[in-house]
């Protein structure tokens, strides 16, 4: 069971990100709302302290001056109300910019997000390069050369993987491109949604990785990702909310050409 509240480690690393972003140096008031802005803190993490006009995102951040979490690393130090980054700090984020860009950029859930920056900060080497990964070519966004070697094999494997005669349905609707528009413009225009924030594990085989990854991944239509984005569920809940639209509709007699044959 995860622990349901942000800890320290885990708010090491966006807060050295955000030091950096802004010269070097920030104070901890901004540094609270900064944070917030990034990491959209939700459930216990935004709840008022009794008394205390604070949440316990808040005061966590404020602990990190407290308890001296950046010195004792000896990424930042404290004075006259600013942190400021030392050069320890800024290679820390510069070594994991494309971790941190994964983690901000992927429209992971709050939770996920927190526990994937306290691993890294956790772990003693920085973490590999993330895989980030959808199985059209031109949505490879990552810059690194290492990384699209990467992703191609992970591509590969995915085109694979969730392909059934050579075609990739939605799996939350069903939806399939050729089947709907033709031969003419049946290129598949399905997306990966990544479930969880995974690494590239050092000291597991690639093989290994890629097999993780592809549990990660979960191939769904444009519309079905935005609308688990836009509604911050998971694919499971969406294709359960659409059964139960369709056999609703199945129920009432509705025909709907659109509505028959997708569902699998
Ligand atoms: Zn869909
Ligand atoms: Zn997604």
């Amino acid at each position: 069971m995860a622990k349901e509240r942000i800890t320290e480690s885990e708010l090491v690393l966006p807060s050295l990100y955000l030091m950096n972003r802004r010269g070097g140096s920030v104070s901890t008031s901004d540094l609270i709302v900064a944070l917030e802005d990034m990491m959209k803190p939700e459930g216990q993490d935004i709840a008022i302290i009794a008394n205390r006009h604070d949440s316990y995102f808040s005061q966590k951040v404020r602990n990190l001056k407290s308890h001296d979490t950046f010195q004792k690393k000896g990424y930042a130090v404290y004075r006259d109300g600013r942190f400021y980054i030392t050069e320890e700090g800024r290679k820390f984020v510069e070594d994991n910019m494309s971790n941190i860009e994964y983690l901000l950029g992927s429209d992971f859930g709050y939770s996920d997000v927190r526990q994937a920056f306290g691993r890294i900060a956790k772990s003693k080497k920085h973490l590999p390069v993330p895989y980030r990964e959808t199985v059209e070519e031109g949505a490879v966004r990552t810059g690194e050369t290492v990384s699209r070697k990467r992703s191609k094999k992970l591509r590969d494997a995915a085109a694979r993987h969730f392909s059934e005669n050579g075609i990739i349905r939605c799996a939350c609707c069903g939806f399939e491109f050729g089947e709907f528009y033709g031969p003419e413009y049946s290129k598949s225009c399905i997306e990966m949604h990544h479930i969880r924030p995974i690494f590239s594990y050092s000291g597991e085989s690639e093989s290994a990785t890629i097999e993780q990854a592809l549990k990660n991944l979960l191939p769904v239509c444009p519309n079905c990702h935005r609308t688990i984005h836009r509604n911050h569920i998971s694919g499971d809940r969406l294709q359960a909310f659409i059964d139960t639209v369709r056999s609703m509709h199945h129920k009432a007699q509705c025909s709907g050409a659109s509505w028959n044959g997708a569902a699998h």
